[in-house]
């Protein structure tokens, strides 16, 4: 959606294809961190999107085996909002289109799932898609493969996987709130047990973190033996945690970490989760694919106004994200280790060692608020995009 968007603005015909009816989906995060809010002003439009309702995050705490501790001050950072937002990414995708749609050269359609990849010879030249009204054929000069962690872009196009492994699954679920709850208290985390809640105003999106595999370990115990585990976690919980009394309210979600070796091919890129899956450690997937949009849309917007773009025009971009992404994704990896599932969490009563330092040195708390709140690499909009818009 931001790369159709900014590819709208600088006139290239852009058209993205969604195979949802809307956007309302739970298991994608509702961070918009403070590089994204940047973007947003860069654009003309953050006066408009904070009209949103929203909740402004800024540091992040978490409870560890028992000791709140407060992990990232976003409040330090260089930017023009020092705070995560927090909004249902359903609002902020629905935003973005509504923005979009304002440029003539934009079009979105929804219920249009890509089903394959047209190739002439070794050049992608277009997709099938599955639409309500039967199957199209449709053909542009670059295919963007932003199609998530399960994307059919980079399995039709055959590109190789890197897997990193990830030694967690998560269980997602609705929790109701109560008056007297904590305020967005993040994360949860005991003897390598981890609860996150996000607060969504009248309910918790709730996301409780398992080894992997361990679901039919789990529905074995039966749901009683979840209860106890979430509980034991936010005991605040233990007067509605009976709600969660079919597994049907419970979905898993596998978590992966892995990237492309190359994210293209004559007329194809993949960007975001479709060329590096993420995990929700850090909370910087979102982030990451933003960035992808971003850097695509300045390197390759004028180039497309005139035509197909070259194979090297697509390595510059990977050129540029793979870096950023190794970061992150070696820092999730890290987190999984020492911060979810480490030995170290699970051995004592007291904080991990990484967390005691940020008590420590409370400055040393903007270096994950920047990791979190910004990457390795932001991005910021060319000329060429910013002063497209201005009309
Ligand atoms: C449990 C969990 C929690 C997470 N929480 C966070 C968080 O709090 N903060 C954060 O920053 N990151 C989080 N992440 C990571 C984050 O969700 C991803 O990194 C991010 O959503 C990637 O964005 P994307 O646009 O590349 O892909 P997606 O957000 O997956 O979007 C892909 C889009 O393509 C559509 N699509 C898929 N296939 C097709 C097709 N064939 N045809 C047409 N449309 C298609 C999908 O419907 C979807 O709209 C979490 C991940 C998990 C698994």
């Amino acid at each position: 959606m931001m790369t159709g968007y900014l590819l709208g603005r600088a006139g290239v015909d852009a058209l993205v294809l969604e195979k949802h009816s809307d956007f309302n989906r739970d298991f994608r995060g509702d961070t918009i961190h403070p590089s994204t809010l940047d973007l947003m002003y860069e654009l003309g439009l953050l006066g408009e999107f904070l009209k949103l309702p929203h909740q402004q995050v800024p540091a992040l705490a978490g409870i560890f085996n028992g000791h709140t501790a407060r992990i990232a001050d976003f409040w330090r950072l260089p930017t023009q909002c020092k705070f995560i937002a927090f909004m249902p990414q359903w609002d902020f995708l629905n935003f973005f289109a509504a923005e979009a749609r304002k440029f003539p050269s934009f079009s979105l359609q929804m219920e249009h799932e890509v089903t394959d990849l047209i190739f002439d010879g070794e050049r992608v030249t277009g997709v099938r898609v599955r639409t309500p009204s039967g199957s199209a054929e449709i053909f542009a000069d670059l295919i963007i493969g932003a199609d998530g962690r399960h994307a059919i872009t980079h399995a039709r196009a055959g590109f190789e996987t890197k897997d990193i492994g990830v030694p967690i699954d998560a269980l997602w679920m609705h929790i109701s709130k109560r008056p007297g709850d904590p305020k967005q208290l993040f994360g949860f985390f005991r003897h390598g047990k981890l609860l996150v809640l996000i607060d969504r105003d009248d309910y918790f999106q709730a996301g409780f973190v398992i080894p992997k595999g361990d679901i039919e370990f789990i529905k074995q115990q039966g749901l009683p033996y979840l209860h106890e585990q979430i509980v034991a976690l936010a005991p605040f919980l233990k007067d509605r945690i009976s709600e969660l009394d079919d597994w049907s309210k419970i979905k898993l979600l596998t978590v992966q970490i892995n990237r492309l070796r190359k994210w293209y091919r004559e007329g194809l890129l993949c960007i975001g989760d479709s060329a590096h899956a993420m995990s929700p450690a850090g909370g910087v997937g979102i982030n990451l694919a933003l960035q992808d949009a971003v850097a695509t849309a300045n390197l390759l917007a004028a180039k497309l106004q005139i035509g197909p773009v070259s194979l090297a025009d697509l390595q510059q971009i990977q050129k540029r994200r793979e870096w950023p992404t190794r970061v992150i994704q070696a820092m999730q990896a890290f987190i999984h280790r020492h911060v979810v599932t480490g030995r170290e969490s699970k051995s004592s009563d007291s904080l991990p060692l990484i967390v005691r330092l940020l008590q420590w040195f409370p400055s040393l708390r903007a270096l994950p608020a920047r990791f979190v709140g910004m990457g390795p690499r932001p991005e910021h909009l060319s000329a060429f995009i910013r002063n497209a818009g201005i009309r």
